[in-house]
């Protein structure tokens, strides 16, 4: 948490506000979101540079200049941020910096737990730095059931955990794999390496529809998480299998169970996600559903 939906959500709504203005005044008061740097080094780097793109990578927000660097932002648990008329946002005790826009607007960026990172990188850094992180963006025609498999070819590790992996694709985080395994039909402790033709085709589409599910209503609003107007998102409420435990499964009527997988909380249907890792087994018949409604 923010995953992909979420931090598309905020660049979406970010872009028309910050796209060509300057950053006039910057204040960092927390020096954890950008070291091993001088918070006030940082922010004098950053004051005068003009935003020449918001753009998105996994789980980073990119601030692109048009000076050629590069403003990467990772809001890992708790990060967010909130954009609003110049003191309009109102007292926040979790506020760890400010950026005052050339329109007179303010863009606040709030951590309450302050894992979150601002690194500012030289238009020659990005790239590296990106790829050795990162794994295919999945809402791109370059993500294909063919890549998947390539990346999770002889990897024994539970698929839950290979998906968290950042380099496997970039940007899902516990909730969307639970949604997008659900979605595929398969069990989260499934071996990533024996998953066939036709379970990665479910899966890489599976996860699309996930992402893009999570992203039509605006992020998932479960602790910290807000859009920059501070207003919740919606996804929360129409999650299919993540945090029901007990609930009725929205696919056969079975109760939903809570396991672990890649050390975190996962939720699955026993029933329409079961683990036998026989191939034709993966996922029930249509018949065998049904009779289990
Ligand atoms: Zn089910």
């Amino acid at each position: 948490m923010p995953e992909l939906p979420e931090v598309e959500t905020i660049r979406l709504a970010l872009e028309p506000h910050v796209v060509g203005r300057t950053f006039e005044r910057v204040e960092i008061d927390d020096r954890r979101l950008v070291r091993p740097f001088e918070p006030l080094v940082v922010a004098a780097e950053l004051e005068g540079e003009r935003v020449a793109a918001l753009e998105r990578r996994g789980k980073y927000l990119i601030v692109r200049f048009e000076s050629g660097r590069v403003l990467l932002i990772h809001l890992r648990m708790t990060g967010s941020l909130r954009h609003g008329p110049a003191g309009k946002l109102g007292d926040d005790p979790y506020r760890r910096a400010v950026v005052k826009l050339d329109d007179g607007s303010d863009m606040a960026y709030r951590d309450v737990r302050r894992f979150g990172t601002w690194h500012l990188l030289e238009p020659h850094e990005l790239e590296d730095y990106l790829a050795r992180r990162l794994g295919r963006e999945p809402l791109e025609r370059t993500f294909t059931a063919k890549r998947l498999g390539e990346r999770l070819s002889g990897r024994r590790a539970p698929i839950k955990a290979a998906l968290l992996d950042q380099r496997t694709v970039a940007g899902l985080g516990n909730i969307y794999v639970d949604e997008a395994l659900w979605r595929a039909g398969i069990h989260p402790l499934r071996e990533a390496g024996t998953l066939d033709v036709d379970e990665l085709a479910r899966l890489t589409r599976a996860i699309r529809d996930a992402l893009r599910a999570g992203i039509r209503s605006q992020g998932a609003s479960l602790r910290d998480y807000a859009q920059p107007d501070g207003r919740r998102g919606r996804a929360q409420e129409r999650f299919r299998v993540y945090g029901r435990t007990g609930e009725p499964c929205l696919r056969c009527g079975t109760p939903i169970e809570k396991t672990r997988a890649g050390g975190r909380g996962t939720w699955y249907c026993p029933s329409c996600q079961s683990q036998a890792a026989s191939r034709s087994a993966s996922r029930p018949s249509r018949s065998s559903r049904q009779s289990s409604v």
